[in-house]
């Protein structure tokens, strides 16, 4: 006899609901953290890397706002907010150098579900409060997010 089971939940719904947890988890010790305490990471892909004017550093890039995507909105809001700063990383190590250089104490991160799983985890050991904004379109180049959602997290108070 054939035995019913439910079906199994996609990695992707794995890393959903994860992310989901933790930002609930970590959202009033964010949102007691100062602003300029708090960091927030962009992932590369998000760069329109035909015209990106962005600065290059070893492990991530400076925006300079020149409106070749999404990530100059957040970069004017962060910078009108009074964040310590906007780091567009090329890659997930690049996190655990900027935590220990730059030492935040909050930290908004624009990642794709597998990488905001990882980001929690990799911090779960520092003092840092997470807050994770999903990509709406990953991938490795053109990947989006929803511009409404970074704000209405960078706004938390
Ligand atoms: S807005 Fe910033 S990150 Fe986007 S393409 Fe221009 S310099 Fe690069």
């Amino acid at each position: 006899m054939k035995i019913c089971k439910f079906p199994r939940k996609s990695k992707l719904q794995v890393y959903k609901a994860y992310t989901e947890k933790q930002n609930k988890a970590h959202a009033k010790k964010f949102a007691g953290v100062p602003c300029d305490k708090r960091v927030v990471f962009a992932p590369h892909c998000m760069r329109n890397t035909a015209v990106c004017a962005a600065e290059e550093r070893a492990g991530h890039y400076v925006c300079t706002e020149c409106g070749g995507c999404k990530i100059k909105s957040i970069s004017e809001l962060v910078k009108k907010l009074g964040y310590e700063g906007l780091y567009v990383l090329k890659g997930g190590r690049a996190i655990m150098q900027l935590i220990k250089e730059r030492k935040p104490k909050a930290m908004v991160g624009i990642a794709c579900f597998f990488e905001g799983e990882q980001a929690f985890k990799i911090l779960e050991e520092y003092d840092v409060a997470v807050q994770f904004v999903p990509l709406t379109k990953d991938g490795c180049s053109g990947t989006d997010t929803d511009l409404a959602e970074v704000e209405k997290v960078l706004l938390q108070k």
